[in-house]
């Protein structure tokens, strides 16, 4: 017994020191920080938690992962089950705390980019930003065919930077933050290059075209295709002669004009006039797009699709929105969290945090539904099922910029009997259309039961 408890006290004390070693590597000294790991790996591999731990950190390229609004003071990270999370991973940066500082403001620039961009900023606390620093053996990335050793392998071929294998990055996000991603990541390379990519989750964007994050996560996250009318890089012109395809939601290709309009996936839009076009600009078909200046027709005329300066164009802003509600649901948390609750004397609160899109509100309405009759105080409301709903005005309350939305109950108002009360929460933007409303809402029921000696008989 004697012996265990020395073993367990070593135990303890190396856990502590792994620590430390650890929180020195979220600090930024890497060098150091991996010294000292080899050494717990050598010294005490045989200790749980400890030399194991230290081994698996040492084998991978992953050497922090930083929240970037947090240490850019603008806010911080919310749970990421209930948020888009984007990954910023730096490649070809070596592992002295200089050489990644480099990566660091990198990350920050590009972040701030994004973040200045209408659809990133209104959305911004629906939002995760995570910077994660990745040691490369070699500096600078493959170019031309000249190869090197990096952390995840990307490249420049004739002048584009791209990501070869996705599932490299991902793995290194599901085996370090599981649970934690979305699997959207923004690679920024340590090298020159004159054109940036994305698409599938993954944009691969060079140290010095930073400007472009936005366009690229419009591939990478949104699926959306290219809207100017140019090959980067150049190469002849290679107009679309065939009959209408579908090539993106807002690219189109074809022909026939009347044919154009009829099929292509904005059509919805296109007699949007009035606040039903909050860009207020024409939604049509416009020739050039797909980097060409024939055959390819795109919705409006300016788009961050088209150039990564400018505003999305009202598709590809709709189909940003939509998408980033496949991720994060408005209501954020709620209280009580037990959804089955027998009312007791006092007044019961229910609330739900929703978040906040930045220049508008999201909408909550409450109601209370009787649900049905207790058999033994009332005798007609013995078969009754589903009982009229009430709407139930709420109240807000502002608590350190979160919007928690309230509605008090009290039991001995209430007639004996079970009762829904439920929260609806939607989005009433107006670059998502009426139709989709439905995607952009959420709902949080409970279920109160009154009992006879609470209930106020009598009542409704
Ligand atoms: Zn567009």
């Amino acid at each position: 017994m004697v012996a265990a408890s020395g073993e367990e006290k070593k135990r303890e004390k190396l856990l502590a020191l792994l620590k430390k070693v650890l929180a020195l590597m979220d600090q930024g000294f890497y060098t150091n920080g991996k010294q000292a790991l080899a050494k717990l790996a050598d010294l005490h591999g045989d200790v749980e938690g400890v030399g194991d731990v230290a081994r698996k950190r040492l084998e991978s390229p992953m050497l922090r992962r930083r929240d970037i609004k947090l240490s850019r003071k603008k806010g911080r990270n919310g749970p990421s089950k209930n948020r888009l999370d984007i990954y910023f991973m730096g490649d070809g940066f070596l592992l002295p705390d200089q050489k990644q500082r480099h990566f660091d403001r990198n990350a920050d620039a590009a972040q701030g980019i994004v973040s200045l961009q209408d659809f990133f900023k209104e959305y911004d606390k629906f939002i995760n930003y995570w910077a994660v620093n990745l040691e490369s053996n070699e500096e600078g990335v493959e170019k031309e065919g000249k190869s090197k050793d990096t952390a995840l392998g990307t490249a420049i071929v004739d002048g584009r930077y791209m990501v070869r294998d996705r599932a490299r990055i991902f793995s290194i996000l599901d085996k370090w933050f599981p649970g934690e991603h979305d699997r959207q990541a923004v690679v920024i390379g340590n090298d020159y290059a004159n054109i940036a990519t994305g698409g599938g989750g993954t944009a691969a964007v060079c140290k010095t075209m930073l400007q472009a994050t936005p366009h690229e996560l419009g591939h990478a996250y949104g699926g959306l295709g290219d809207e100017y009318n140019k090959e980067p890089g150049g190469g002849a012109p290679n107009p679309y002669t065939g009959p209408f395809k579908i090539i993106a939601p807002n690219v189109i290709a074809g022909n026939d004009k009347a044919e154009l309009l009829k099929n292509a996936p904005w059509k919805g839009w296109l007699d949007s006039v009035g606040t039903n076009n909050w860009s207020g600009k024409a939604i049509d078909v416009f020739e050039g797009a797909n980097r060409q200046v024939k055959g390819y027709w795109r919705p409006q005329r300016v788009c961050c699709m088209k150039d990564s300066g400018s505003p999305f164009c009202v598709v590809c802003m709709e189909v940003m929105v939509r998408r980033l509600f496949e991720y994060v649901k408005p209501i954020d948390q709620v209280w009580p969290k037990e959804t089955e609750l027998t009312a007791e004397k006092k007044a019961v609160t229910f609330r739900v945090l929703v978040l906040k899109p930045k220049t508008h509100d999201v909408m909550v309405h409450w109601r209370l539904k009787t649900l049905a009759r207790d058999s033994k105080s009332s005798d007609s409301g013995s078969q009754e099922r589903e009982g009229p709903v009430k709407n139930v005005s709420g109240r807000l309350q502002v608590i350190d910029g979160y919007f928690v939305h309230y509605i008090k109950i009290r039991p001995e108002e209430l007639a004996p009997g079970r009762y829904e009360i439920s929260a609806q929460a939607w989005d009433p933007t107006p670059w998502v259309r009426e139709e989709f409303r439905k995607e952009l809402t959420a709902w949080q029921r409970w279920t109160l039961v009154v009992p006879e000696s609470i209930g106020k008989a009598g009542a409704k």
